[in-house]
């Protein structure tokens, strides 16, 4: 089936959606994104994702391309017309294009390029890679300094996972000045006596929407938080370990550079909270 995608307020068949081949989201990554899930057929945490899209924009100085209730409309459209019960849904925020390239940013009247498509992934709540749990490994952290801002530069990250599956892994924990940053597409956790660890929030970490949530999750929950810098070696010694994302939810980590964490399947904390994040982000969904 061709999917209808969104391209500067038009609804259109993909084969038919064109951008400048001057948009600087193309020539400099001078665009933002977001990522929200789609459970039985109603976006996951919206209201968390456009809050970021705010704030990514604002940090770039880039103009918001459209009100947060017109993006919302635009994404219930884009999953009814494509009917999606489970999925994901993603926007791209670019500068736009004055029509030549050029380091210096267009006249501030340049209209955005305002791009939604969405993919369609029946199973994403029950997967089987949840189940079994990833393996990582982990990699120097070379990215730029405001890895805060969720733009479209992801190259590093695409070689990461690359690196991962070249050493018959699924996914790559980053590491700069010895700590432990987050994987490629995602947040980064371990679990030692009963205590979740995870790096507390700066510029040098993506501010996850699905990891506020499972914090608050965990912390209604009774379990005990420490948010603080953390080395390779303590998550391989760790109980069990898990990553967050919007794509992935909570997915348990079973290995860690060829170091099984427990006895090699998914922990009890990670599946629990699991369980508990998607039943309340379901009740919430809209
Ligand atoms: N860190 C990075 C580098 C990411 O790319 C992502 C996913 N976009 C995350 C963390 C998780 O963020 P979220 O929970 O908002 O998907």
């Amino acid at each position: 089936m061709t999917r209808t995608v969104y391209v500067n307020g038009e609804y259109l068949p993909e084969t038919e959606a064109k951008v400048s081949i001057f948009d600087r989201g193309f020539l400099f990554a001078d665009a933002v994104y977001e990522v929200t899930s789609i459970l039985d057929g109603k976006l996951i945490d919206f209201e968390g994702h456009a809050v970021r899209l705010e704030r990514s924009l604002k940090e770039l100085d880039m103009a918001s391309p459209c009100s947060k209730d017109e993006l919302l409309e635009i994404h219930q459209k884009l999953v009814e017309l494509n009917d999606i019960n489970e999925g994901l849904i993603y926007l791209q925020v670019s500068r736009g294009s004055d029509g030549d390239r050029d380091f210096v940013f267009p006249s501030a009247d340049t209209k955005p390029t305002l791009v939604l498509f969405t993919q369609n992934k029946p199973g994403l709540a029950d997967s089987d890679a949840s189940r079994k749990g990833a393996k990582v490994i982990s990699i120097e952290d070379i990215r730029w300094g405001r890895r805060d801002i969720k733009t479209v530069q992801l190259l590093y990250p695409s070689m990461g996972k690359m690196m991962a599956k070249a050493a018959g892994a699924d996914d790559a924990w980053m590491i700069e000045d010895g700590h432990v940053t987050e994987g490629t597409s995602n947040n980064a956790y371990f679990v030692k006596d009963g205590t979740i660890v995870t790096r507390p929030l700066s510029n040098d970490i993506l501010h996850g929407i699905t990891r506020k949530a499972v914090l608050r999750m965990a912390e209604e929950a009774q379990m005990k938080i420490e948010e603080r810098l953390f080395t390779i070696d303590e998550a391989k010694e760790a109980d069990e370990a898990f990553t967050t994302s919007a794509s992935a939810f909570v997915m348990p980590v079973v290995e860690i550079d060829g170091q099984q964490l427990g006895d090699g399947t998914p922990g009890p904390i990670a599946k629990r909270l699991r369980e508990i994040y998607l039943e309340e982000s379901r009740a919430a969904a809209i």
